[in-house]
C-alpha cells in the first residue's frame, strides 16, 4: 500500500477495497456487480437504508433528524444552505476558520444576506476564533462553521454555546473522526471524500424542525424536503459511492466506532506534533497549539530552502501527498481516519531522520 497522505480524496481502509474488489464483480451471487445494480432495486435499497442505519448508530443520530446522501459535494451544501435555511428579511451569520469557510459565505451572499461575525484571518488562520467573539451573538437564520479546517489544519476543540440559532457545520474534513452531539446542530454535512469514502456523495444531517424551512417552490433537486421524501432516492442517486460509504461505516464499526477512532487519531496527530515541537524550530507547525488538527497537520521548514528536497526525498521514498495546499504552500499530512499508524510512524520517523541530516 502506498504511503498515502492526500488530503481528499484520501486513502480507504484496505478491507474496504478488498470486500469491494470481490462485489465489483459479483454482488450477492446475483452475476452482476454492484455497480450495475439499478437503483430501484431491493438490493440496492437495502444498501441505503443500511448505510442510513450505520451512521445514525455510529454518530448517534437522534430520530429527530433525517439523514440525506446527495450530489454536488460539500460545495453546493454551501449553496443548499442557505437557499433552504435563510429566512426572508433575515441574515446569515458566519465565522470565518479558512479558504472553504470564506467560500460558503461567498456563495450564501449570492441568495441574500449573510456576514461573518467572526474570523481568523487576520492571523492566516492559525486559531480558532475565541468562543467569547461568538456566543450569544448572532441574531440569524443561522450560525455557519466548518469544524476542521482542511487547508490551514486547524480545527474546532470547543464549540459555540447559547446560541439562539441552528448550528450549521461544514464537517468534510473531520467527520467520524471523533464523537459529536448531533442535538447541538440544526444541519451537518460533509462530502465523503475523506473520512466517509470515495468522492460523489455527500452526507446532510438535518433536523426534522429545520426542514420545514425548505419551500416548495426551489428547484427540487436542492429541495431538504424533497429528498428526505424520498429517502435519497428522487434522481438516481450515487450508487457506487454510498455502497462505498456503507463499507466504510461497517469498517468503522467492526473497529470499535467514533470513540476509538477518536483515540487512533489522536495518537497518530501526536506522533507528527512531537515531530515538529521536539525539532527545535527546524519544523514550524502552522496551527496554534490549542486549535491543532487531528486529520491535517501543517508545517512549514524554518529553512526554505530545505522544504522542496524534504518534499522530494519524501516523494522518493514513497510518502504520497506531502505539499500543502496551492494556496498556502510548506507541507501537510492529512491522516484521516484510514490512514494506517504504521504509515504515521514512518513519516514521523522520516521528518526526525530528514531533521538530524540536515
Ligand atoms: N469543505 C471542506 C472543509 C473541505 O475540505 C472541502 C474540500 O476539500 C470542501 C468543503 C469542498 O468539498 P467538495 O470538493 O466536496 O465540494
Amino acid at each position: 500500500r502506498a504511503l498515502n497522505f492526500n488530503a481528499g480524496p484520501a486513502a480507504l481502509p484496505e478491507a474496504v477495497l478488498a470486500k469491494a474488489k470481490k462485489e465489483m464483480m459479483n454482488y450477492q451471487d446475483l452475476g452482476m456487480g454492484v455497480m450495475e445494480l439499478s437503483h430501484r432495486s431491493k438490493q440496492f435499497e437495502a444498501i441505503n437504508d443500511r448505510t442510513q442505519s450505520l451512521l445514525r448508530l455510529l454518530l448517534n443520530i437522534p430520530d429527530d433528524y433525517e439523514v440525506l446522501f446527495l450530489q454536488g459535494g460539500a460545495s453546493l451544501q454551501f449553496t443548499m444552505v442557505p437557499m433552504n435555511l435563510l429566512e426572508e428579511g433575515s441574515t446569515a451569520s458566519y465565522v470565518l476558520t479558512g479558504a472553504w469557510s470564506e467560500k460558503a459565505l461567498k456563495e450564501a451572499q449570492k441568495i441574500g444576506s449573510a456576514t461573518a461575525i467572526a474570523s481568523s484571518k487576520s492571523t492566516n488562520y492559525k486559531s480558532i476564533p475565541s468562543l467569547s467573539e461568538i456566543n450569544g451573538k448572532p441574531d440569524s437564520s443561522y450560525l455557519h462553521i466548518t469544524t476542521n479546517n482542511t487547508i490551514y489544519g486547524t480545527q474546532w476543540h470547543q464549540f459555540p454555546e447559547k446560541i439562539n440559532v441552528p448550528l450549521v457545520a461544514d464537517m468534510s474534513s473531520d467527520i467520524l473522526s471523533r464523537p459529536i452531539h448531533v442535538s447541538s446542530y440544526g444541519l451537518i454535512y460533509a462530502g465523503a471524500q475523506k473520512n466517509l469514502g470515495p468522492s460523489g456523495v455527500t452526507v446532510v444531517i438535518i433536523n426534522k424542525q429545520l426542514l420545514k424551512r425548505s419551500r416548495p417552490d426551489l428547484p427540487a433537486m436542492l429541495n431538504y424536503q424533497v429528498q428526505a421524501d424520498s429517502n435519497s432516492l428522487y434522481n438516481t442517486p450515487p450508487t457506487l459511492s454510498v455502497y462505498f460509504l456503507m463499507l466504510v461505516l461497517e469498517w468503522a464499526e467492526s473497529i470499535g466506532g467514533v470513540q476509538q477512532l477518536e483515540r487512533m487519531n489522536q495518537q497518530k496527530a501526536a506522533m507528527l506534533y512531537d515531530a515538529i515541537d521536539r525539532s527545535n524550530g527546524f519544523y514550524k507547525g502552522h496551527a496554534e497549539k490549542d486549535s491543532r488538527s487531528l486529520m491535517n497537520i501543517n508545517f512549514t521548514l524554518a529553512d526554505d530552502d530545505l522544504s522542496a528536497s524534504f518534499l522530494h526525498e519524501a516523494e522518493e521514498l514513497g510518502f504520497i501527498g506531502l505539499a500543502g495546499h496551492r494556496s498556502v504552500g510548506g507541507c501537510r499530512a492529512s491522516i484521516y481516519n484510514a490512514v494506517p499508524l504504521e504509515h504515521v510512524e514512518q513519516l514521523a520517523k522520516f521528518m526526525n531522520d530528514f531533521r538530524l541530516r540536515n
